[in-house]
């Protein structure tokens, strides 16, 4: 029997405001979107966070036994600077700059996206699609907005009608706004916009000459908007309807609104049931952020090279510290935070090592059944990480009471906590035990010292002191690193 039949999940919805049992469309599936990045630059550690939170739903939802299909979109074309209707494509832009193809930057940033996930443990999503590979079928479901009525053409553009929706629908359902509040607190349009209102968002745009990035359509050559992708590619993907839908907290309003509103007009349906927004991870209090330069960079985190580090972090570390906090919390990035998540971090895994030579009795004195639900209670109430990791410290505190045999488990029960906290620390938070080859900074020393004693071994074989020059190097192949000798010099392996 799958464990999501024994355990009650509730998820909060942003669009009831609530903390909803969950229930997939279909029994046993689940479908998940999430938005993706724009490939043109690289990730800093807050759209990480938004990542890993995702990363946890992902790895929760398969561990209590659902078949999850998760898709995670690349947005290669169609953003523009500032979110804003106008201005230019900001893949296009730094095309412009680093003078390259537009693909070329999609490619980069993408493989950057990709190397640094990797290194926080995220699984891969089951499907990456990308807006540029489904223009096509943006530009059927416009025609399809248009033939209900919702959208209209202007001059080469189209617009989607949000007044004309709003008369049989609520634009404003998942922020909570209302469309009169909205109207009133809008400037006038601008002469040559060609809207009908203010609030009224684009499905194409007619590129300028300047545009780069361009398709042919019925209406004009040009590009999609950017909230379009989302509906295209969940809908292709997971289906008119489909159970959860993922993002940023900053992607609220208007990005998913308008992935509503859009699916809605097109289809007549609801396209998701739950919908969940990641909060933003801070630095000095304020939103990381790529345009206002107040972020870190994974790199800068791994090889400790920026001033507000003492130090570097392994990914592992780093992941953990996020999952301290819930994932609709705002969490403030700094160094004290970091290095204590760190001492946490080891106390933790040091008690993991301990597990396999822990004594067993007869009796348990401790009941191992019950803290383990105690474990999924925390999962289920919405994935409250930092709960779950609060019980894996009630874990330790066991352990190290068994250790000192101020504590006993039963062989069987000693059977259940390993497994049980192997399933949580590994495959449901996703950490791995960091050892020192895996800490950059760690293999950057040891690359130095290697590098000391092939000069101190080179001396002694230029004084003829040929033993210490293979004690040297025995000693080094006996831990793993091999030097080999050439004509150019000595190098090593580790
Ligand atoms: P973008 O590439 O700008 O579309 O962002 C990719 C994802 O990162 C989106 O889901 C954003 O909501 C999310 N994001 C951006 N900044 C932050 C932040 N400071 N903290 C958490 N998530 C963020
Ligand atoms: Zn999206």
């Amino acid at each position: 029997m799958p464990l999501y039949e024994n355990q009650e999940l509730k998820i909060y919805n942003s669009l009831s405001g609530e903390k909803e049992v969950f229930k997939p469309l279909t029994d046993g599936y689940v479908g998940m979107y999430v938005c993706g990045p724009t490939v043109y630059s690289n990730v800093h550690l807050g759209n990480c966070r938004t990542f890993i939170s995702f990363d946890l739903v992902f790895r929760y939802l398969k561990h209590l036994g659902y078949k999850v299909r998760y898709v995670r979109n690349i947005t290669d074309a169609g953003h523009l600077e500032n979110d804003a209707e106008t201005g230019e494509d900001r893949i296009a832009k730094k095309a412009r700059l680093e003078e390259i193809e537009p693909m070329e930057v999609v490619q980069k940033y993408t493989v950057d996206f990709h190397n640094i996930l990797y290194k926080f443990n995220n699984l891969p999503p089951s499907i990456e699609p990308t807006a540029t590979g489904h223009i096509v079928e943006q530009i059927e479901i416009i025609k399809e907005i248009i033939d209900k009525g919702f959208a209209y053409e202007a001059n080469g553009s189209v617009y989607f009608d949000v007044l004309k929706y709003n008369e049989s629908n609520h634009y404003g359902i998942l922020s909570g706004r209302k469309l009169e509040d909205m109207i009133a607190n809008t400037r006038e349009l601008a002469a040559q916009d060609d809207k009908k209102n203010p609030q009224d968002f684009a499905l194409w745009k007619k590129a300028e000459p300047q545009h780069i990035m361009r398709w042919p359509s019925p209406w004009s050559v040009g590009f999609p908007g950017w909230h379009l992708e989302c509906t295209v590619m969940s809908s292709k993907y997971l289906g008119d309807e489909f159970d959860i839908h993922g993002g940023g907290m900053d992607l609220k309003f208007p990005h998913h609104e308008c992935e509503i509103a859009q699916g809605q007009a097109a289809t007549g349906k609801n396209p998701v049931n739950y919908w969940m927004h990641a909060n933003m991870l801070t630095l000095n209090g304020k939103k990381m952020a790529k345009s206002t330069g107040n972020n870190i960079l994974p790199k800068e985190l791994f090889s400790g090279d920026n001033d507000v580090l003492s130090k570097s972090y392994s990914p592992s570390i780093a992941r953990f510290f996020m999952l301290q906090a819930n994932y609709r919390s705002i969490l403030d990035f700094s160094d004290e935070a970091l290095g204590a998540a760190e001492k946490g971090f080891h106390k933790l895994m040091d008690a993991v090592a301990l597990i396999p030579n822990l004594p067993t009795s007869k009796n348990s004195s401790v009941a191992i059944a019950e803290w383990k639900q105690k474990c999924y209670d925390a999962m289920n109430d919405d994935f409250n990480s930092p709960v779950l990791i609060a019980n894996l410290f009630e874990a330790v505190k066991i352990i190290n009471a068994v250790e000192a045999k101020k504590a006993t488990l039963t062989a069987e029960d000693l059977k259940e906590l390993k497994e049980s906290i192997h399933s949580f620390i590994f495959d449901v938070l996703g950490l791995e035990a960091v050892t020192a080859l895996e800490n950059n900074q760690d293999s950057e020393r040891l690359a130095n010292v290697v590098e000391l004693l092939i000069e101190l071994r080179a001396k002694a074989r230029a004084n003829r002191d040929f033993e210490t020059g293979d004690k040297i190097r025995d000693e080094l192949a006996a831990n793993g690193i091999l030097l080999k000798d050439s004509k150019e010099g000595t190098t090593f392996s580790l």
